[in-house]
């Protein structure tokens, strides 16, 4: 609606919000070469850079050892050198990272989601944040979504669980920014019949949803025949999109998933387009790394982590920081969609949830997935959840619906495990009434305990 775009880009400039030339930038910017468009990230990075050097105490020294600082000037190509950024590290230097202008800044405290372990706080410019909610709204325009189109979100309150309604202040911004919200939270059968209701009144451009909550009700509308409105665009987040949960949505739904990639402390990093070739990054507000064990860059194909460095975050940058998600670069940076904006071929997932073998091969959480829960599953599982004790010790937890089924396949799931895991990898099975979800909702199929 016309009225909403004008309302709410008006509020955002009453409000002093950088968001809506932000968007207009990412905008004018889309199409632009992607050499261009690394032009403008590496004056961000060095700007940045040379803000830390002055103003943040952790980095004034490491920035000079590292070589990157020589004199005034920055030199890029040392920048691999600066020490990769890890949750101890802030945990420990929080005082530290803190940059000296902060009292001159607006800013708010944020902390990391918690799924990959104990939360960390972050401080978190205000100008960083319209920069982050610019990037998500650009990413949705690849949906053919624009600002206060119809949509439906299927995401997590936890408010409306605990007291019962999302709160007046979030009723009057779903109003002007003609959304509606469905609590992912609370997903019993009656729920989901409401939901698939809701969506086939609304009509919406989009539906963004967690990746794990739009899969389930995929399934539910699947499993009991519901007609379902096909809106023109899925966005998926907060969590891995596996390729099976991707053919039965757009299955599902008749329409494209777009898997958008973005966590609580940095926002949203990279999203598919119509193409899914793989992830377009926002390189103007993080500049991403993918890395090995050694820290070395890591060729297409193979699986690293990512190291994010925020852009736009002055009061407390964050420089290589070790996110905790892993990541697959992509044969080739420019997609065939003509945006000069790089691509990654795909995020595996928590850094927790990938297993690793004794000889250091990487299992993502996708093989399990597909096994026990596509090949083997003949529908006699209910719920399940792998957890990796060891480098030789695997332990499923499962809640089932059929044991004499079960007993007829669990050597297969054993045999397809050691062949992956290795032939002395202890898989064992663990009977369970149900597999809670963690505190934020999310469900996690695969879990490490292997550090
Ligand atoms: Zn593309």
């Amino acid at each position: 609606m016309l009225i909403n775009k004008f309302l709410t880009m008006g509020l955002l400039k009453f409000d002093g919000s950088q968001l809506p030339s932000v968007l207009k930038f990412l905008k004018s910017r889309e199409y632009q070469p992607l050499e261009s468009n690394e032009k403008i990230q590496k004056k961000r990075l060095k700007k940045l850079l040379i803000h830390c050097y002055e103003n943040v105490p952790y980095y004034h020294d490491v920035l000079v050892e590292s070589g990157v600082m020589v004199g005034n000037e920055v030199d890029l190509t040392k920048f691999s050198n600066i020490p990769v950024l890890t949750k101890e590290i802030i945990r420990e230097h929080f005082e530290d990272l803190k940059s000296k202008d902060t009292d001159e800044r607006k800013w708010y405290l944020n902390t990391s989601g918690g799924s990959t372990g104990e939360p960390v706080k972050f401080l978190q410019d205000n100008v960083s944040w319209d920069h982050g909610m610019a990037g998500k709204w650009f990413f949705s325009t690849f949906a053919g979504k624009d600002i206060s189109d119809k949509e439906v979100k299927l995401w997590g309150s936890e408010r409306d669980v605990l007291k019962g309604s999302i709160g007046f202040k979030a009723k009057i911004k779903n109003m002007i920014f003609n959304r509606v919200l469905l609590n992912s939270f609370r997903m019993s059968e009656s729920d989901m019949r409401e939901y698939v209701k809701t969506i086939n009144k609304k009509k919406p451009v989009i539906i963004e949803a967690y990746v794990q909550s739009i899969y389930e009700l995929s399934k539910f509308i699947k499993n009991n025949n519901l007609e379902v409105y096909s809106p023109p665009g899925i966005i998926t987040s907060a969590g891995t999109l596996y390729p099976e949960y991707q053919q039965l949505i757009e299955e599902v739904f008749g329409t494209k998933v777009y898997n958008r990639y973005g966590s609580r402390e940095v926002g949203d990093m990279a999203c598919s387009c119509e193409k899914g070739e793989g992830l377009h990054l926002n390189l103007f507000h993080q500049y991403i790394e993918i890395l090995d064990d050694k820290g070395e860059p890591c060729k297409p194909g193979e699986i690293g982590q990512i190291h994010v460095t925020t852009l736009n975050n002055y009061v407390m940058p964050l420089i290589r920081y070790q996110i905790g998600d892993m990541a697959i670069p992509a044969e080739n940076e420019q997609c065939s969609c003509g945006r000069g904006l790089p691509l990654i071929k795909g995020v595996v997932g928590r850094q927790m949830d990938v297993f690793k073998t004794k000889n250091g091969r990487v299992v993502p959480g996708e093989f399990f997935i597909h096994f026990i829960g596509v090949v083997y599953n003949k529908d006699f599982i209910s719920k399940f959840q792998v957890v990796q004790k060891d480098y030789e010790s695997v332990v499923i937890r499962l809640v089932l619906r059929d044991e004499i089924k079960f007993g007829s396949y669990k050597k297969k799931i054993i045999d397809s495990i050691k062949d992956v895991m290795g032939q002395d990898c202890k898989v064992e099975f663990e009977f369970v009434e149900d597999i809670e979800p963690t505190k934020s909702g999310k469900y996690r199929y695969t879990i490490s305990e292997v550090k």
